[in-house]
C-alpha cells in the first residue's frame, strides 16, 4: 500500500500533512500497485459539514487520503499546534496531475457546456494528456450504473467527480466496485476553473489565505455557504481549550 505520511485531526477529522510532491508520489503508487484510493480535498466549509452531521462525517473519516484544501484547514492546523506542510487543493491536484501526462483520466461533473469547454481548454494547455471520457454532473441517479460502466470500460487510472462535496464523494462511495478506478478524487468547481467561467483569485490573494474572500467579492450568492467559515473557526476555537 501507498505510505500516507502523517497524519493531524482537525476537529477529529483526518488531514493529511503532505506537500503536493508526496500527494503526487502517493496517487502515482497507488496506480502502479493497481489499488485504491478515495481522496478528499477538505476545506473549513466541508470541516463544519462533518464536524456537525454524522453521516457527512463518515464520508471524511472514512476517506484514504483527506488533503487540506482551504486556507481554513491551514489555520485550524496551527491552532491545534500541529502545522500542515502546505496547502493541496482539488484545482492544483487536478492540475498538477494534467501537466504530468501520466494516467488515464476520466471527468464527471459540472454543466454539460461547462465540461466540454473545460476538455478543450485541457487537450490544448495540456496536449499529452489521457482524457479516456468525461459526462456531464446532472444525470439522473438511474443513470449513474452506466456512467460507472463506462468509467471502468475506458480503464480510467483516475476518476476526478466535480459536482461539488458531498455529492461528489457519495457518488464514488456508492461506485467504487463497478468503476473499477485506483484514484477518485472530489474535486468540487474545478471544472468551473478549468473551463474558464470561473477565474482563481489572483496569486498574492493564494498566498495570504484570502481565496475565499475574492471568491465571495466576485459571486456574492457564496455568502450562505461562506457563513460556515467564522463557525469553524468557532468551533476549532473552542476544541482547541478542551
Ligand atoms: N454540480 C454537478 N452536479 C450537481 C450539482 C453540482 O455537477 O448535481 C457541479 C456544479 O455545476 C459545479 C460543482 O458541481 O461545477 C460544484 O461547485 P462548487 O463551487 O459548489 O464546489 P466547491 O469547489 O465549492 O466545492
Amino acid at each position: 500500500m501507498a505510505a500516507k505520511g502523517r497524519e493531524i485531526r482537525v476537529l477529529g477529522l483526518p488531514v493529511s500533512d503532505s506537500t503536493m510532491e508526496e500527494t503526487l508520489a502517493y496517487i502515482d503508487k497507488t496506480v502502479a500497485e493497481q489499488g485504491y484510493a478515495r481522496i478528499v480535498t477538505m476545506n473549513a466549509e466541508i470541516a463544519y459539514l462533518a464536524a456537525t452531521d454524522q453521516k457527512v462525517r463518515h464520508i471524511i473519516e472514512t476517506a484514504d487520503y483527506v488533503t487540506a484544501d482551504g486556507s481554513g484547514i491551514l489555520w485550524a492546523a496551527e491552532r491545534y499546534g500541529t502545522p500542515l506542510k502546505e496547502r493541496v487543493s482539488g484545482i492544483d491536484l487536478v492540475q498538477h496531475l494534467l501537466a504530468r501526462g501520466k494516467h488515464r483520466f476520466y471527468f464527471l461533473g459540472a454543466h454539460p457546456d461547462v465540461i466540454e469547454t473545460a476538455m478543450m481548454k485541457i487537450h490544448s494547455d495540456y496536449p499529452d494528456v489521457s482524457i479516456v471520457g468525461y459526462h456531464d454532473g446532472y444525470f439522473k441517479e438511474e443513470e449513474s450504473a452506466a456512467i460507472a460502466q463506462e468509467i471502468a470500460a475506458a480503464q480510467t487510472d483516475i476518476l476526478f467527480v466535480a459536482m461539488g462535496f458531498p455529492k461528489q464523494d457519495q457518488w464514488i462511495m456508492e461506485h467504487r466496485e463497478e468503476t473499477g478506478i485506483h484514484v477518485a478524487i472530489g474535486v468540487g468547481g474545478s471544472l468551473d476553473v478549468l473551463s474558464g467561467n470561473v477565474k482563481r483569485a489572483p496569486k498574492v490573494f493564494q498566498k495570504m489565505g484570502m481565496e475565499w474572500f475574492y471568491r465571495l467579492c466576485t459571486d456574492p450568492k457564496r455568502i450562505k455557504r461562506m457563513m460556515a467559515l467564522p463557525k469553524f473557526m468557532s468551533l476549532v476555537k473552542k476544541d482547541c481549550k478542551k
